[in-house]
């Protein structure tokens, strides 16, 4: 669904991304670890296309994302054209970033009605069904201030699959919750995982990516330094550095 290639990226003088290959199929739920810094938000950035990218590329279903082939080389699409690429991924932040003026509901159904199109009846039938499935099916009319955090997340995972992506980024959807309220949402990911969808998870919790991940990434300074599927990534990881962080969370 997504291949990275070669992907570089840079911050002033601060390369953030050093030559990142990565892979993600239909229906895998990819975990991206690593210490602080090492670019993991970084990565679903510039495959949502938030960031502009200095080498390498990314493509969904194929298509090459942010660039157009012009005369003999390449050129970067419009705004517009970007836009057409992102509504085929949905994005999840520690943030939640929903709109504070709306309701639930509308949070939920309005992208998919003015970006995809739905009308009404389709796009709120399709939220309330979403609300339901992520426990919420009494908040609908309800605005995101008066939702917990993990309520809130709960809403925005709402919000980034009800438009049917072909893929879902996470970058540690659970960061900011406070402790008691950070099961609640992975469980909700998890059920998630179990529908299918593809998704790319930047995360701290390693039970999470043990359990549910099917691959697990691990990245430092900017490069992935080792991936392998979740057993063997937990239980035989090759790398001094991967050993290392691995032994601080046990
Ligand atoms: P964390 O676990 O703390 O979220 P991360 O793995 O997500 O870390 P990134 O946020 O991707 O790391 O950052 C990678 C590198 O790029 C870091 O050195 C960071 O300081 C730098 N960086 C990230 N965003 C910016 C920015 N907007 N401007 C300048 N430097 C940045
Ligand atoms: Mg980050």
């Amino acid at each position: 669904v997504v291949r990275v290639e070669g992907l570089r990226k840079r911050y002033g003088d601060k390369l953030a991304l050093d030559g990142v290959d990565l892979e993600v199929h239909e229906q895998e739920v990819v975990a991206v670890l690593g210490p602080s810094g090492s670019g993991k938000s970084t990565l679903v950035r510039c495959i949502h296309q938030l960031e502009t990218i200095e080498g390498g590329a990314i493509h969904l279903d194929g298509e090459l994302l942010g660039y157009e082939a012009h005369r003999g080389g390449y050129r970067t699409l419009s705004e517009n054209r970007v836009c057409v690429q992102r509504r085929r991924m949905g994005m999840v932040f520690q943030q939640f970033n929903l709109f504070p003026h709306w309701t639930v509901l509308k949070n939920i159904a309005e992208p998919a009605m003015s970006v995809h199109g739905q009308s009404r009846r389709q796009a709120e039938e399709r939220a309330r069904d979403l609300l339901d499935r992520v426990g919420l099916a009494d908040k609908a009319d309800v605005h995101p201030r008066h939702l917990s955090g993990g309520q809130q997340q709960r809403v925005a995972i709402a919000r980034a699959v009800a438009t049917r992506p072909r893929v879902v980024l996470f970058d540690e959807p659970t960061s900011a919750l406070d402790p008691e309220l950070v099961g609640e949402v992975l469980k909700v990911m998890k059920d998630l995982a179990e529908t299918g969808m593809t998704m790319v998870v930047v995360t701290h919790e390693m039970e999470f990516a043990r359990d549910v991940a099917t691959r697990c990434v691990f990245m430092a300074d900017g490069k992935v330094v080792e991936e392998a599927p979740s057993d063997q990534f937990f239980s035989a990881p090759r790398s001094e550095r991967l050993r290392s962080f691995l032994s601080r969370y046990s």
